[in-house]
Order: structure tokens, then sequence, then C-alpha cells
């Protein structure tokens, strides 16, 4: 039976492209590639943020960093500064862009307003129906949203959604302080959950605030624009603004595992596979590793032979869902957990934790930052999520 195409991927999102790109980048000669997705353009519907902690090969999308970030809680601030690990804020659409120069090849085929309906595989090939054609392949890469069921299959199971709504504005006044990010600031409003609002500070006159949760449920769509509204006008005594662009977000911060092998040719990659870390939500670098490490297999000739890398270590993922089990149990103490975090941790030490790269002695010193007994205790009673195999 002739294949139409050696790799299909489903998605051309971040982590879909970021793929593409490693297979194009590291083989030679780069295999035959077939990226499908529904939509026509690639505008600019998101921002990533992330520490320069691991290369990628989008560092010169990359349009502006800070050595400083700030978090805030009961009036109190504290500061971190690393002028080597810096916070680095890449657009999409520069994203979008770079990544498509880098794929205008003759073996990568662009399906775009073509939606994927079913994957299938044999032992030999594996089939993608889309809602205009059937193409086979040898492996398919999917990072379509996921579709979870209802409620975790296990009860225990913790799912807290990470939901913003962010508003890039310009100011006529100068009201921003462009050295240093506003990572967090939870000196808002704490009635609905965990909340609080984040300032990436372009100049004196521009910056994206988002208005952030980690709670079960979202909110209704104005209560978003009211919140960045009153903040606006409270921090910084904005009334009025140009706005630039705005965005909108929800990613799960989930103990349960996602589906990863959905196949022995079919693979999950992005949200999908579980890219995004399971306490922050933060997704562009684990993506990127992931893609890396996926077409370095492929480089190896071990596609199939060996099992596909793992997102995170066993100790980050017990980590992050004792964590988790923590937040959910005693939303009241997270602005304070955070806060600690940040004050009792070197840059290094946390933003090697945050970034799932931090070492044994990095884990614990983040360990020792936290309350002793409380986590004592949760880890023992949260044992049901993190004492299993994935
Ligand atoms: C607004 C926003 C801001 C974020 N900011 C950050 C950040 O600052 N830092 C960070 O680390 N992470 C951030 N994230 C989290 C994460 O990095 C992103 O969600 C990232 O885009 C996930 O990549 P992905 O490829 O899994 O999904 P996406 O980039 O969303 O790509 C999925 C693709 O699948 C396509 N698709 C849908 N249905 C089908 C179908 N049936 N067939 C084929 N294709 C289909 C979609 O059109 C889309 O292009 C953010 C997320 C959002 C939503």
């Amino acid at each position: 039976m002739p294949l139409d195409t050696e790799i299909i991927i489903l998605g051309a999102g971040c982590a879909g492209l970021s793929l593409a790109v490693q297979f194009q980048q590291q083989l030679d000669p780069p295999p035959t590639l077939t990226i499908i997705d529904p939509k026509t353009s690639f505008p600019r519907d998101r921002t990533w943020c992330f520490w320069d902690v691991h290369p990628h090969p989008f560092r010169h999308s990359v349009r502006h960093t800070w050595d400083r970030w700030s978090v805030h809680q009961s009036g109190e601030v504290v500061v971190q500064k690393d002028s080597q690990m810096r916070y680095q804020y890449l657009p999409s659409d520069a994203f979008y862009e770079d990544a498509r120069a880098i794929l205008d090849h003759p073996n990568v085929t662009f399906l775009m307003g073509e939606t994927a309906t079913d994957v299938k595989e044999t032992e030999t090939y594996a089939e993608v129906h889309t809602d205009k054609q059937t193409l086979r392949c040898k492996w398919v890469f999917d990072s379509r949203p996921p579709d979870l069921p209802a409620t975790p299959n296990n009860p225990k199971d913790i799912r807290i959604l990470q939901h913003f709504k962010g508003i890039h504005i310009k100011t006529q006044q100068e009201v921003f302080d462009p050295t240093c990010v506003r990572l967090m600031d939870f000196d808002v409003d704490q009635s609905h959950g965990i909340h609080f609002l984040y300032v990436l500070p372009f100049s004196k006159t521009e910056a994206l605030l988002e208005a952030t949760f980690f709670t079960p449920q979202l909110l209704e769509k104005d209560a978003y624009d009211v919140i960045l509204k009153q903040y606006a006008e409270k921090e910084f005594g904005l009334t009025q603004w140009e706005l630039i662009h705005e965005e909108f977000g929800i990613i799960p911060m989930f103990t349960e595992p996602f589906s990863r092998e959905i196949g022995k040719r079919i693979v999950g990659i992005g949200t999908r596979g579980g890219a995004p870390k399971p306490s922050t939500g933060y997704a562009f670098l684990p993506i990127q590793q992931d893609a890396e490490q996926i077409a370095k297999i492929f480089k190896e000739g071990a596609q199939g032979k060996r099992d596909w890398p793992a997102l995170r270590t066993k100790r980050n993922t017990f980590l992050d869902r004792v964590f988790l089990s923590y937040i959910a149990r005693h939303p009241d103490k997270a602005p304070g957990i955070f806060f600690r975090l940040f004050k009792k941790t070197t840059p290094q030490t946390l933003l090697r934790f945050l970034s799932d790269t931090g070492t044994l002695a990095d884990d614990l010193r983040i360990m020792t930052a936290m309350p002793k007994w409380p986590l004592i205790l949760e880890t023992l009673l949260s044992h049901q999520i993190w004492w299993r195999h994935s």
C-alpha cells in the first residue's frame, strides 16, 4: 500500500510547528511531512513567555527580555534578578512566521483549512481521515486540543484550570516600569479562588496586563474585562488606552496523565501530550525540548524501537502533583506559597524548578522553602495521585 507521506502532524500550532522544524533541521534528508490544520491564517493569538534555560530554534523571534521579576502579596514585594536566565517574550505571529520560513521546503506540505476527524493505525501504517480526504503515513503526531473525559477516571485527581484574559495596551501616560515583570500580583480580590494579575511591561507606555485564575471553573466572559479595568485604574491610574492585542487562554493544570502514546504509530504532543507543566501551565519550553528529543529518536533510526521521551522526570511529576493537590485543598494558602518560593530560593534554583530542569539539590531546596509539615501531610494525603506509574 503506497504511503502519501512519511509523517503527518495534526495541528500547525506551537507543538506541531516546533516538531516539524526539528525534523527539518535535524534529519538529512528531512522526511516528507504533511501538516494539517483547520485554521487558514497565523495571527498573533497568544504570547509565549519563559525563562532562557534551554536553547530553542526561535531565538531571533524573541522580541523582549527582562532580568527582573516580582511577586506581590499582602502588601509585600519580592523581586528576583538574573541576567543569565532572562525572561523571554515571543509573540506567536513572530514564531509562526519564523517556523513557516524554515518549513518552506518541497518535502513539507501544509493542508490548511482542513480538519482531521479520525486517526487509525495498522501494523504497518497510520491513516488520517480529514473532512476532505484520507491520507496514509508511517507516523502521526497529534497536537489537536485534547478531548478528555468530563470527569477524571480517578476521582482523586485534581483538575485546575489556568484561565486568563490579557490586554496589550499603549497609553499616553508613562506609568509602567519597563525593567521589571510583575509576574504575580496577588493583592487582588481572591473571592473567586486563586487569582493574580500579570504585567509584562514593554516600555513606560506599553504593557500586557493579564487577569489570571487557577480555579476549577471559568468566569463569565465580561468579568475578566471588569477586573482588568479596575486593576489598570487602581495600579496605574489609567482609564483609557489604545488596545493593541488581546488574548484569552485556558491551560489544564491536571494531576491525571495525558495520552502520550495514543497508538504504536500515533503520538500525542503539545497540550494533548501533557506538555504544560501541571503546577504552572508553562508549556513553550517543554514543547521545544520534546520536539528536539523526538526528532533525535528519528535521527538515530530508533522510532518505534525506543519509548517516546517523557515530558518531565518522575520527581518533577511527583512535586507538581503534591503541589497541585495542596493548592486545590487550600486555595487561600496559594498566594503565600508562591510568595515564599520566590522569597526563600535563589532565582537559579527556582527557575530550574519551574522549567523542569532542576537537579535533585534544587528540588530539595524548593521543598525546604515550602512549609514543612503541611507538605509532608499533603504528600501522605495525596499518595493515590502521585503513587502510580504515569
Ligand atoms: C493565550 C495563551 C497564552 C499562553 N502563554 C504561555 C506562556 O506565556 N508560556 C508558556 O510556556 N505557555 C503558554 N501557553 C501555553 C502553551 O504554550 C500554548 O497553549 C501552546 O500553544 C500549546 O501548544 P499546542 O501545539 O499544544 O497547541 P496550539 O498551539 O493551540 O496548537 C493546536 C493546533 O491544533 C489545531 N487543530 C484544532 N483542531 C484540529 C483538527 N481537528 N485537526 C487538525 N488540527 C487541529 C489548532 O487550530 C491549532 O493550530 C499559553 C496558552 C495560551 C492559550
